[in-house]
């Protein structure tokens, strides 16, 4: 028996629990202090009514025989049509149209991104972004891909664009991106999608941020760009969008129009799922179901509302302090320039020690975080006021260098 040495190649730490260890650590040893944490990307707000609602109902239909359900329909890969029919609704509103066929239910984004891998040989060669969600190097780095990186930078408004003399077969892109909460524009995107269609490369896009975005010249889908279904798989959530991530429900798109090698991914999406996945539960489906109704819109507004004031706390809060930063507008996150040319975890610490503030060291996302520093904004009002306050009273203007 041999193990899976690539497993050998991950860094030791997974990036949140270091962040979390050192947390615990220092409230262990000042248990006087009160650490607020602006660091790990979870929600706080509580499912809107509508959801809840939802799921007592299909809770109900469980326990009665005549509206009991099994496993979900094998002809969707176990989504529920009604479930897939909102999903696809919410995307006509941005003009994109999409089959039942093309729509996979998942329980989440994270398992989607590792296991689409499933269908793509181990020898294509990856191009990430850095700094990135660590999801995307972590599965390449475990299945022994070779990977590339594109460098996200201030030069490049950390929007890094493709590079014609670099040949890639798996392309991810993440927009709005974690950590960075920057987020590409319909032309921007169009530039990714040629490329891709030039190298037949294929372009795995995260958009469990899309919900985030207010500015009407930043795309919410790939597929808002021309030809894009004939080089995209689109990954999304209901995890930030609906606070479900503790829920757990998300999607993937697979145009029937992608095709390689003369081989629909579609098909060999739809053999995956069905032979390694048997569904996401009928309460749950049912509770996604209702996200995407008028009143289910309403109310997901209300919490992304909730979350966009911190935002605009904690930039209100850099603005004032002069620090650079990006994110903050179109996305929960908020990527600031650690103060006085500290490195990601000296800043860290600083924080956490002066100001009993824990966030995420940007170098943990890639090389080019070195320097930069996460906030989120998915504490709560009351929290994040009381954290910005310290970090002004800390980093207060004239006392930077
Ligand atoms: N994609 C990105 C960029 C994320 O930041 C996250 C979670 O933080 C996910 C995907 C995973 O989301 P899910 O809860 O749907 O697995």
């Amino acid at each position: 028996m041999k193990i899976n040495h690539h497993f050998l190649d991950l860094k030791e730490n997974y990036l949140f629990s270091e962040v979390g260890k050192r947390a615990t650590a220092f409230s262990e040893a000042h248990p006087d202090k009160r650490v607020i944490r602006l660091s790990i990307g979870d929600v706080t707000r509580p499912l809107p009514p509508v959801v809840i609602s939802a799921m007592h109902g299909a809770v109900e239909e469980m326990g009665r025989a005549e509206s009991f359900k099994g496993y979900g329909p094998d002809r969707y890969c176990y989504g529920y049509p009604s479930l897939i029919d909102s999903i696809r609704s919410s995307y006509a509103r941005k003009g994109v149209s999409l089959k039942r066929e093309e729509v996979f239910i998942s329980d989440g984004a994270k398992s989607d991104l590792a296991n689409i891998l499933d269908i793509f040989s181990g020898e294509n060669t990856v191009l990430v972004p850095d700094p990135v969600y660590p999801v995307y190097v972590d599965t390449n780095i475990m299945a022994g891909r070779k990977i590339l990186y594109a460098d996200a930078n201030e030069q490049n408004g950390f929007l890094p664009m493709p590079d014609s003399a670099v040949d890639a077969d798996i392309i991810y892109l993440c927009s709005p991106n974690n950590p960075t909460g920057a987020a590409y524009t319909r032309e921007q995107l169009a530039v990714w999608v040629n490329y891709a269609l030039e190298k037949n490369a294929v372009i795995l896009y995260d958009a469990a941020y899309e919900h985030f975005i207010t500015d009407p010249e930043l795309a919410r889908s790939i597929y808002e760009v021309k030809d894009a279904e004939r080089c995209a798989i689109e990954l999304c959530s209901y995890s930030k969008t609906a606070g479900f991530t503790g829920v757990r429900c998300g999607y993937t798109v697979v145009p029937q129009a992608l095709v390689r090698e003369g081989i629909s991914l579609n098909k060999l999406w739809a053999r995956r799922q069905s032979t390694k996945f048997n569904g996401v539960s009928y309460v749950t489906q049912m509770g996604a179901a209702s996200v995407f109704t008028e009143e289910g819109e309403r109310q997901i507004e209300e919490n992304l509302n909730y979350y966009r004031e911190n935002a605009k706390i904690i930039s209100d809060c850099l603005d004032g302090l002069g620090i650079p930063y990006t994110g903050g507008k179109n996305s929960p996150y908020i990527w600031m320039k650690c103060p006085m040319g500290m490195k990601s975890w000296e800043f860290f610490d600083f924080l956490l020690e002066n100001a009993n503030v824990v966030g995420t060291p940007g170098s943990g996302f890639g090389k080019n975080g070195e320097g930069y520093f996460r906030l989120t904004a998915f504490g709560t009002h009351e929290n994040t006021r009381e954290a910005c306050a310290r970090i002004q009273k800390l980093l207060k203007k004239g006392s930077l260098s």
